[in-house]
């Protein structure tokens, strides 16, 4: 072969700005919304700190709502853009109420940003984001929602709900690449970015920029190349996603982690969140002595299994068992469970066994 030889990922016919369109109104309908859909052509992160930096200014007050790692990043976004942070901080074994979330609006009357991470991979705990919103769009904040963890493994419906920034990826559930993602903006959001002089503007970061350039131009003409491979991706995902249908998805998901739950206390492993309704459908949270060993000798056991070791200072009382995208299969856990037996030196039929009953 020489170096001129054609090849299918590489020698593409460039993406058109009607295609892109097309993959924006996919995710669109994916998460049953009529708010615009921007897709941002890099990792999550990306759109989640645009909303962030668009949403946030000195003067405004945000409730930062953290049930695992994530919401210790956004409230360091938000105290960097000069916001004064009020921190709402559970247990990551367990999930916040809305409750809990109209106490603390109504501590901190003037609250107007509000952030929320929907479910939580690397804690294995979600949130019941449909009740919160009703709480947050009562009291008037706008409510961000970080969906990367929850988009195609369980019910999204950021319109239903009150969600003015929904971001999701493509590299959990959809089963994609990292290289993708996307947020819905409500009219208050745009309203509320365009009025914020601090929010990013001629910077990659700005969601204003694809509003101005893109949306409010009928969306014809791209600001600069698409990413032309993640979209492709982000399509092709779409695509799969709809073939399956989203609630055979989200059941699927749903069977995953019961699965996992069940095989799991069958191994004498007890659960790292401690409510099954709190868990989270995309990956099931273990408590392990000496974690990162056990998870050492799990793979050592099955390289292919989809499970680690807590991160940072999860790693020595935490596996986690990932079950998301192909991964959310009967088998997929099964070898999983397999694989956390012979670490743990027990029998494995008996998780497989409860983890076939439970699936069903
Ligand atoms: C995976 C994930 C992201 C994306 O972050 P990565 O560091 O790329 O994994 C963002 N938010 C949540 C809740 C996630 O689970």
């Amino acid at each position: 072969m020489t170096s001129t030889a054609p090849h299918p990922l590489l020698d593409l016919p460039p993406l058109t700005a009607e295609r892109f369109a097309s993959i924006e109104r996919g995710v669109a309908d994916l998460l049953s919304t009529r708010q615009d859909v921007v897709i941002t052509q890099g990792e999550a992160l990306l759109p989640l700190e645009g909303c962030i930096r668009s949403g946030a200014r000195p003067g405004s007050t945000a409730l930062n709502i953290v049930t695992g790692p994530y919401g210790t990043t956004f409230g360091n976004w938000l105290r960097d853009c000069g916001a004064t942070v009020v921190d709402l901080a559970v247990p990551f074994d367990t999930a916040v109420s809305a409750e809990q979330v109209a106490r603390a609006l109504a501590a901190h009357p003037q609250t107007d940003f509000v952030s929320l991470v929907h479910a939580e991979a690397a804690t294995g705990n979600t949130n019941p984001v449909a009740e919160i919103g009703e709480v947050v769009r009562e009291h008037g904040a706008l409510f961000m929602l970080d969906a990367v963890a929850s988009v195609g493994a369980e019910p999204l419906l950021p319109d239903a709900w009150g969600v003015d920034l929904c971001v999701i990826g493509a590299q959990k559930a959809m089963g994609g690449p990292a290289g993708v993602s996307a947020v819905s903006v409500s009219e208050r959001a745009w309203d509320r970015f365009a009025r914020n002089p601090a929010a990013p503007r001629r910077s990659y970061l700005s969601l204003l920029d694809w509003k101005e350039r893109w949306i409010d131009g009928g969306r014809t003409t791209l600001p600069h190349a698409p990413a032309q491979l993640e979209m492709l991706a982000l399509e092709a995902c779409l695509a799969r996603i709809a073939e399956e249908g989203p609630a055979a998805a989200a059941a699927r998901h749903a069977a995953a982690a019961a699965a996992t739950r069940a095989g799991s206390v069958a191994l004498g492993v007890a659960p790292y969140v401690h409510d099954a309704g709190d868990a989270a459908p995309v990956a099931t949270t273990l408590r392990v002595a000496d974690a990162s060993a056990v998870a050492a000798k799990a793979l050592a056991a099955d390289p292919r299994v989809p499970l680690a070791a807590g991160g940072g200072a999860l790693a020595q009382e935490m596996i986690r068992v990932n079950h998301y995208g192909p991964a959310a299969s009967l088998d997929v856990v099964r070898a999983s469970l397999s694989a956390l037996a012979a670490a743990l030196s027990v029998p494995a039929a008996p998780a497989l066994e409860a983890a076939g009953a439970a699936w069903g």
